[in-house]
Order: C-alpha cells, then sequence, then structure tokens
C-alpha cells in the first residue's frame, strides 16, 4: 500500500471542493491518509503539510505507524483541545477556506468552529477521502481477500457442527474463535446466525435458540485483517428441509448468481441491484427483499458504493462490493446469500469463495 500517495490525491481534490485545507476527524479516513490505527486522533491537510494531532496515549504508536506507512507528517501529541491545535495550525498555514467532514461534524462542534476557533470560511465537505478510498490498490485488495480466505476456512471448520444442535451464540462464538485461530485479527462486524424462524429477520441477534433438523441457517460473518474488512453470508440447511424452504435457497442463489454476473467496471450499481431483484419479483417473493442488495467494503464494513435501487454510482474496477439478495418469510425463515467481490474492466473476482451448497454436513 503506497499509503503516503494518498495525501497527494486528497490535495488534488482540494480546490474542486471549495477549500484549501481540510480537517479530517473520521478516524478510517485518518487511518487511510495516515497508518495511524489508534481511536483519537485529528489530522489538517493543507497544502503543504500534514498535521496530525493525537493525545499522550498515542505518543509512541502514532509516530511509529505514521513513520513507517511512509507519511511525512508534523505529530503533536497534546494533553487538551485538539480542535483549537488544529485550528491555530489552519491560521498559521495561511488557509481561508477549510474544509469540515460535514457527515460526522456534530452542529455543536460546528458552531464552535464557525464562532470561536476559526476566522476564515468554513467549507461543508462531502466524502472528499471516501471517495478516495473507492477504488482499493493492490496492497488493499490482497487484505481483503487475505480476509475473505480467512472466513472461506472457517466455515469449511465450523459448519459440520452445526448438526450437533448448538445454539445461535455457540454457533457464532465458535466461527469467531475459529477465525481469530486462522490469522485474523478481530471479526468484522457482530456475526448473524440466524436460525429456522429467526432467519426471517435479516440482522438477528445470535441467541440461545438451539438449531434443529430442518432449519435453515443464515450465517453472515467476516474476517477482520490489517483493518480490511471480508464479508460473506451462507445459508445452511440442517438435513432435509421441505419445498418451500428448497425453493427459498434457489431462488435467492439464482438471484445472487445474476448479481454477480452483473457486475462489472462501467456498470451503474443500481443495475446490478435489479439483476438480483428481477428474479425474487418473478418468484413472488419481491417484497421479502428486506434490504439493498450491496455495499462497498474496505477500511469499514459498510462503505461506498452502494448497491441498490437508488444508487447512483457506477461500478468501476477496483471497487469492492458484496452482493447479497435475500427473502425473509415471517414464521418460517430467511435464506441469504452473500459474496465479496472486487470489481475488474470485464466481470468480478469473487473473494469469498466458501460453496453455496447448503447442505451443512
Ligand atoms: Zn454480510
Ligand atoms: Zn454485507
Amino acid at each position: 500500500m503506497d499509503v503516503g500517495a494518498r495525501v497527494h490525491r486528497l490535495r488534488a481534490a482540494l480546490d474542486g471542493a471549495g477549500c484549501d485545507g481540510l480537517v479530517v476527524g473520521e478516524l478510517t479516513n485518518i487511518r487511510y491518509l495516515t497508518g495511524f490505527t489508534g481511536s483519537a486522533g485529528l489530522v489538517l491537510v493543507s497544502a503543504d503539510e500534514l498535521v496530525f494531532v493525537s493525545d499522550g496515549r498515542y505518543r509512541d504508536q502514532a509516530a511509529e505507524e505514521i513513520a513507517s506507512a511512509g507519511v511525512d507528517a508534523r505529530v503533536e501529541i497534546v494533553a487538551a483541545d485538539p480542535d483549537r491545535v488544529i485550528a491555530d495550525a489552519a491560521s498559521a498555514a495561511g488557509i481561508t477556506r477549510l474544509g469540515l467532514e460535514a457527515e460526522s461534524v456534530t452542529w455543536s462542534r460546528q458552531q464552535r468552529w464557525a464562532g470561536e476557533l476559526f476566522d476564515g470560511e468554513l467549507v461543508a465537505t462531502r466524502a472528499l477521502v471516501e471517495t478516495l478510498r473507492l477504488v482499493k490498490d493492490a496492497g488493499e485488495a490482497a487484505r481483503i481477500r487475505s480476509a475473505c480466505a480467512i472466513a472461506d476456512e472457517a466455515l469449511e471448520r465450523c459448519r459440520g457442527a452445526l448438526l450437533d444442535g448448538p445454539t445461535e451464540a455457540e454457533f457464532a462464538q465458535h466461527l469467531d474463535t475459529t477465525m481469530k485461530s486462522l490469522g485474523a485479527a478481530d471479526v468484522s462486524f457482530e456475526t448473524i446466525v440466524a436460525s429456522g424462524p429467526n432467519g426471517a429477520k435479516p440482522h438477528h441477534h445470535p441467541g440461545a435458540r438451539a438449531i434443529v433438523e430442518g432449519d435453515l441457517v443464515v450465517i453472515d460473518f467476516g474476517a477482520l485483517v490489517d483493518g480490511y474488512h471480508s464479508d460473506m453470508t451462507r445459508t445452511l440447511a440442517v438435513g432435509a428441509v421441505d419445498e418451500q424452504r428448497r425453493r427459498m435457497l434457489d431462488v435467492v442463489l439464482d438471484s445472487q448468481q445474476q448479481g454477480v454476473e452483473a457486475v462489472r467496471s462501467g456498470r451503474p450499481a443500481a443495475e446490478v441491484d435489479a439483476a438480483c431483484r428481477s428474479v425474487i419479483d418473478d418468484a413472488g417473493w419481491g417484497e421479502a427483499f428486506l434490504h439493498s442488495t450491496g455495499h462497498g467494503v474496505g477500511l469499514d464494513i459498510h462503505e461506498e458504493p452502494r448497491v441498490s435501487t437508488r444508487s447512483t454510482a457506477t461500478l468501476v474496477a477496483g471497487h469492492v462490493v458484496t452482493v447479497e439478495p435475500g427473502v425473509y418469510l415471517p414464521g418460517i425463515g430467511g435464506v441469504r446469500i452473500e459474496d465479496t467481490v472486487l470489481v475488474t474492466d470485464d466481470g468480478c473476482d469473487r473473494l469469498t469463495l466458501a460453496p453455496k451448497e447448503p447442505s451443512a454436513g
């Protein structure tokens, strides 16, 4: 990963956003620009300087991580009021139009900047760093691929245990422990294990229900590798399932395959959503597909571009997105199948490779 080059790309975008400096407070954006992985930081990017401010807990870590990422920065460790330090640095740098990340700066904080901290013009910026993050470089793609491979292997090792009648929470923990033993720094998000009727809730919290013969089990999980996420869902059948559940599996599998086949550089993301949705509509379950088709994956588990009916994004080679249609029937259960894919010029490279064959055993 060439972290040091990212700030140059950001500088090139500042003027078009109407500012000559940007305050970056979103931690994933700070990590992207500097390599810093801690939980407190604030950054000023101006024409010829990057100022990084954190507190004493991160004195050594910040200096080490920023240096090892190859980023040229002035690191300031302060006891209090990082906003004041950044505002003073902005004034000293001669910045007159200062961008604040409009999607995350609170109203009260903006008022303090306007009333007390900065004399020049404050500019509400949207997704300046997030836009840079859309196209993954080779190092980023490699990390996501590793995270996906860990999730694949973990499911392969754990899936047979569904036949032993674990509770949802027990199976989720088994999967999480296995991912960590395979090298995941952490889980990508709280693992979803939704069995039987619980499967009708797309984001069910795994609980005390014991998994039984005849269940469909929706398993949505991922691994974290060096800050990068993976995201995969498989729906497994425990023993034989009835005809309606079998049909749900077939329809969602077809929908998901149509979606993956629709992915390629230059295609509107909304068309991928439509490709998935039309199969489910034709099966008569359009109303039971309760969410959008997918989302970008990277340093955040949910990031741009969105793959939805309303998305205005066009897919570009290097985007990493999920394709995850589902059908959810109250009282019966749910089926979702999800892959994380890397968009390429002529299609996509599927990064999650666990078999979609639903048999748990
Ligand atoms: Zn997922
Ligand atoms: Zn997802």
